[in-house]
């Protein structure tokens, strides 16, 4: 499996696409493309923030590769994502202007279609099938452009969780609440990132997040472009190069179990990796696991307790919220309401999943352990 590193110090035009053009020479996509594809990019836009926060794809990572894609004979490229919160005309046209965007047309066309179909999954653990926003079920080749960020539930957040933005709109929370443990909602992201399959995988991690993502934490640069086509090893090689343990990460290990994420072999090419590098500071939400000296038989009671007492919930800053009301819009378990202009949570139903502190675009949701 061919991985490629680019090293580009800033968000620079010039400097980003000489660092496309290097790896998608090298993954030889060139190849793979008939001037008459559907051609579908699917970045990050977890929600309207600005491209100078590390929450979503930036736009001159876009661009860059729909250049390459035009000087390629490509004239046939739509950019679709469904965000947080609801996925119509209104909520997408802010999305797009805010994350900068809308600078791509007429490179780039901005979805506006805001269907979906089903797609079958027959060999689906739970689901035998997925609902997904149409661009992506008829295009012939997707483009995977996500950013690399911790996350609140899942740990991580690179290739394969950026394809959970298939799932149009409050469909999102709604499979949440269906799979609330982590083991089972990542076997979801597992099964439908084999099902969107997408041909190329870039990871824009030139600036990327660290704690409390996917929106709530802060800048940790990797002056790093990431390419490859198996987007399941390079989330493994990704992980590892933020200080996570990729095995730690619920879907990396399915995927390696499943024989999809294939670590052992990777092929370097491009930039040598820097010596520098930092571990990334992991979500709040993070538990510790105290069960590795527990006995077998004491394990399961052992970690039912231990999730009791350190379950984790969300808390409000009161004074930062505004009542605008997108974490109740986004809560699958319908448990806060706007009060006087403030969000008023109750805790029993929560299923810790923090859609809610996803979608708070002033990080008035902090995380708080039971205990
Ligand atoms: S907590 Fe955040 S998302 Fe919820 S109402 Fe307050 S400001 Fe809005
Ligand atoms: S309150 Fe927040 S963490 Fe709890 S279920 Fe709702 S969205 Fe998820």
């Amino acid at each position: 499996m061919i991985q490629t590193i680019q090293l580009v110090p800033a968000y620079e035009e010039e400097l980003i696409y000489k660092a496309i053009c290097a790896s998608l020479d090298a993954l030889g996509i060139e190849k793979e493309l008939r001037p008459d594809f559907k051609v579908v990019i699917k970045p990050n836009l977890v929600m309207a923030k600005s491209p100078d926060t590390p929450a979503t794809t930036h736009p001159l990572v876009v661009k860059s590769v729909a250049r390459w894609l035009k000087e390629h004979g490509i004239t046939h490229i739509t950019l679709a994502e469904s965000s947080g919160g609801l996925y119509n005309a209104e909520h997408m046209k802010s999305v797009y202007q805010v994350c900068g965007m809308k600078t791509l047309a007429p490179l780039v066309t901005l979805n506006m279609d805001f269907s979906a179909k089903t797609v079958n999954c027959p060999e689906g653990f739970a689901n035998h099938s997925f609902h997904i926003i149409t661009p992506i079920a008829e295009a012939d080749y997707i483009i995977n452009i996500c950013k690399l960020k911790t996350h609140a539930m899942t740990g991580y957040s690179g290739g394969i969780k950026n394809l959970f933005g298939v799932i149009p709109g409050l469909e999102k929370p709604q499979m949440h609440y269906r799979w609330p443990e982590i083991e089972d909602f990542s076997r979801m992201l597992v099964e439908l990132s084999e099902i969107v399959a997408p041909q190329l995988t870039v990871i824009d991690a030139i600036d990327a997040m660290e704690g409390n993502g996917p929106t709530g934490g802060t800048s940790h640069p990797l002056h790093m472009l990431l390419a490859a086509k198996d987007l399941y090893t390079q989330d493994y090689f990704a992980a590892g190069l933020m200080g996570l343990d990729p095995m730690k990460i619920v879907m990396i290990r399915q995927a390696v179990q499943k024989g999809l994420a294939k670590p052992d072999e990777i092929t370097l090419v491009g930039d040598d990796i820097p010596e520098s590098l930092t571990p990334f500071q992991v979500p709040d939400t993070q538990n510790l696991n105290f069960t590795g000296n527990v006995p077998g038989f004491l394990q399961k009671p052992v970690v039912w307790f231990l999730k009791k007492v350190l379950k984790s919930y969300p808390q409000l800053d009161k004074k930062r919220c505004v009542g605008c009301g997108k974490c109740a819009e986004s809560c699958p378990a319908h448990i806060i309401r706007i009060k006087n202009q403030k969000a008023v949570f109750q805790k029993r139903g929560c299923i810790s999943c923090f859609c809610c502190q996803e979608m708070c675009p002033m990080k008035a949701i902090s995380v708080k352990k039971a205990l």
